[in-house]
């Protein structure tokens, strides 16, 4: 219980540290990226070739802190509190909404009434953010991502899965998952499913991953409702 009790202080602790971090970088950057626009409209410097890469790199570095706490704001204080897993869902995907029709992708919820888990809806977010890219990305010809929530009233917990029909992962890929900057896209960064773990297993849940080649891929959360280490505040 008091190793519980660490573990639950660790992840609001490097949250709030992270959300500083995020929010001190991405600042300079935007005004950096501001300033460029104005050189491209103002033909400064447009026949230099290193021109477009200063916007490239800019862009991976936004995507680096997307992937990593896309919610960061500065001093953020994290607060556990029952959530209803749902509706964060919902407002997850309001975020994918413009580019689903463009992209082909249907999206099928199947969202059972589940009892509201003790959290900070922060770190679930962007959890789910990263699994609905991860998915868009597999399904660059469209396909369909479902995602469905029930409660399994014998161990207490949620469980939520992430189905899509896209191109699917091999089992050396599969091993890999989670490695630090692992990523078999170009523009990748190799930290979204690395976090997702780790905040997954700061919540004392489990993920799990079922993947074939061609067919698609279902990732499984689960996650106790409660958690003495999770009281809310
Ligand atoms: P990134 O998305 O930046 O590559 P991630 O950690 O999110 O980093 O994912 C690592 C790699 O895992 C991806 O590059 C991809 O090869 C594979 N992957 C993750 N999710 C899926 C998925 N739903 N379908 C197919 N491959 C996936
Ligand atoms: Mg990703």
């Amino acid at each position: 219980r008091e190793k519980q009790l660490i573990r639950s202080e660790k992840l609001k602790a490097a949250g709030e540290l992270a959300a500083g971090f995020v929010h001190e970088i991405r600042n300079p950057i935007t005004t950096i990226r501001g300033f460029l626009q104005i050189m491209k409209e103002e033909k400064i410097m447009q026949d230099k070739p290193y021109f477009p890469i200063i916007f490239q790199e800019i862009d991976r570095v936004n995507r680096i802190i997307t992937d990593f706490l896309t919610f960061a704001k500065p001093n953020t204080s994290f607060h556990n509190v029952p959530t209803d897993l749902n509706q964060v869902i919902d407002e997850v995907l309001l975020l994918f909404e413009s580019q689903m029709p463009m992209k082909n992708i249907l999206i099928d919820k199947n969202l059972m009434p589940i009892p509201k888990t003790v959290l900070d809806p922060t770190f679930i977010k962007q959890v789910f953010i990263n699994l609905i890219q991860n998915a868009i990305d597999a399904m660059p010809h469209g396909g369909s991502l479902t995602i469905s929530t029930r409660y399994e009233m014998t161990n207490q917990q949620i469980e939520i899965i992430f189905q899509d029909t896209g191109i699917g992962m091999n089992k050396t890929t599969i091993e890999k998952l989670g490695t630090p900057f692992f990523t078999m896209k170009e523009k990748g960064t190799g930290l979204g499913l690395m976090i997702s773990y780790r905040i997954i297993q700061e919540l004392n849940g489990k993920i799990t991953v079922d993947s074939q080649q061609g067919l698609g891929t279902t990732f499984t959360i689960h996650l106790p409702i409660t958690n003495q280490n999770r009281k809310s505040e």
